[in-house]
């Protein structure tokens, strides 16, 4: 097993403009309620470090991660559905601006709720990377949600909705620990550039 990521909670900031320099940034971003928060915590072996949340979407600011190398960014869940669309589209807006223009992001985390995934909003982000060109890695959340019995189907019906290979999609369960070492190294080989 892999050394836990140092991860040091810097600031939360509302948008590009309130953030600090730094070295190299890795993003994380997902639909409310992908298992993001989780997946942070097992990427650090922390319990409480990105709240896991009872209520999704609530929390619209940039929160920075300092690790080895470099800071983690996570940002709020977008798409949720129970915020006002105008409310929505703000934030959708400060997300694009932030994965556009801040010059140290080397590598963005798409995460994909490996059970269900990807739905329509999942696609449209993908699509937005892709024409952007914003190197990202789509992240499959809760493979131990999926019957061992369909896991291959799963896999396969994932990747290929995705646009991928299945060997391009790193799967993860942030219960039972899958995936979790082989996504550390992937942050940290990013942030070594
Ligand atoms: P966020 O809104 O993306 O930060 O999602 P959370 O981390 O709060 O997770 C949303 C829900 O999915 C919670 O009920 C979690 O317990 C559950 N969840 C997250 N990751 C996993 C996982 O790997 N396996 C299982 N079974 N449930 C998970």
């Amino acid at each position: 097993m892999s050394e836990p990521l140092p991860m040091r909670f810097v600031l939360s900031a509302p948008d590009l403009a309130g953030l600090p320099p730094s070295r190299a940034e890795v993003a994380v971003i997902g639909r409310s309620n992908v298992g993001k928060s989780s997946l942070l915590n097992a990427l650090a072996r922390r319990r409480d470090l990105a709240k896991t949340s009872g209520k999704p979407g609530k929390t619209r600011l940039l929160n920075l991660f300092e690790t080895d190398g470099g800071t983690l960014v996570d940002l709020p869940g977008f798409g949720y559905a129970k915020v006002a669309a105008t409310e929505r589209r703000a934030w959708q807006q400060r997300m694009e601006h932030y994965l556009l223009e801040r010059e140290p992001l080397v590598l963005t985390l798409l995460l994909v709720d490996g059970e269900v995934g990807p739905t329509a909003l999942d696609r449209d982000m993908l699509g937005w990377l892709r024409h952007a060109e914003v190197p990202f890695q789509v992240v499959a959340t809760k493979h131990d949600k999926v019957k061992a019995s369909r896991r291959d189907r799963r896999k396969r019906d994932l990747a290929s909705g995705c646009g991928l290979d299945q060997r391009e999609v790193v799967w993860v369960s942030a219960d039972k620990g899958v995936g979790i070492d082989r996504l550390r190294g992937l942050v940290r080989d990013a942030l070594a550039g």
